[in-house]
């Protein structure tokens, strides 16, 4: 009988140890599904704000944004009413994206100056490519049209011209999801059939006010900084300042004119400049 009863003890005893670690396991998993739960809720809750967010900046980012500067004749850019800072000046960054163009976007940004990057179709050739110029614009940079190959416009039929304008913008939004609002032939070298074709692209061309990190003297930072902040290239004859309120400033995607970009920002600034944000031109 007492065996009996002590199996019994030791049976209820498995039991209860038993009922317990359930317990404990039915509690643990189900501490862990409210912890889940919870964290679902809260991501569930972030996402509806991300999108919130997102709408919002898609209002914002509706061109409600009334132009305030054009291009003049010149390729300066002139205010178009009055109260409007005319003492601004246009950076601009041809020929990219090359090896430069990502260091001279990630540069500016810090500068918080503006600029407008005119991109070559065979430099859109590749996955990394295509994250350049999306990062550019992720940035928050104008992307305009620098012809597909960098071809000299009047040297091509009118066949050519238009497919070396309207295939670009065709890669560029199939990058970036938009096309570009600006064009600049290479060498400045346009025809009227292409001005037309760019017009009908609905892009503003713009040529530029002066540049020198094309010229040999100037591909070196210091010497490059000093003749973009004074407007003055002596050694290649240009013994007067280019420099005036609206100039529009061209550039290349060259390793110099990167090393020479804070120089070129500050000293501009020092001179009482504004960078000009391309999103105020008016837009042809
Ligand atoms: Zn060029």
């Amino acid at each position: 009988m007492k065996q009996i009863l002590f199996g019994f003890l030791i049976i209820c005893f498995v039991f209860l140890v038993a009922c317990n670690n359930e317990t404990e396991t039915t509690s643990q998993g189900k501490s862990e599904s409210a912890e889940s739960d919870g964290t679902a809720v809260k991501e569930e809750k972030e996402e509806k704000d991300e999108n919130g967010d997102s709408d919002q900046s898609g209002i914002e980012e509706t061109p409600t944004v009334e132009p305030q500067y054009m291009v003049s004749d010149n390729w300066s850019l002139v205010p178009m009413k009055e109260g409007v800072n005319e003492n601004v000046v246009l950076l601009t960054i041809d020929d990219a994206p090359d090896k430069y163009a990502v260091e001279m976007a990630k540069t500016l940004k810090e500068l918080d100056a503006n600029a407008i990057f005119f991109v070559n179709g065979h430099f859109l050739v590749t996955p990394e490519q295509e994250e350049m110029l999306q990062e550019i614009h992720d940035l928050g940079f104008s992307i305009g049209n620098h012809t597909f190959n960098h071809v000299t416009l009047p040297d091509v039929s009118e066949e050519e011209q238009k497919e070396e304008i309207v295939s670009l913008n065709d890669r560029i939004e199939e990058i970036i999801g938009e096309r570009p609002v600006f064009f600049r032939a290479p060498h400045g070298a346009n025809t009227d059939y292409s001005i037309e074709v760019a017009e009908e692209e609905g892009m503003t061309v713009m040529n530029w006010s002066y540049g020198y990190d094309y010229f040999k003297p100037y591909m070196d930072a210091e010497k490059l900084a000093h003749a973009m902040v004074t407007g003055e290239g002596p050694e290649v004859d240009i013994s007067y300042s280019l420099l005036k309120p609206g100039a529009n400033l061209l550039m290349h995607d060259r390793e110099w004119t990167l090393e020479a970009l804070p120089d070129i920002v500050n000293g501009l600034r020092e001179k009482g400049y504004e960078m000009l944000d391309p999103n105020l031109i008016q837009n042809h």
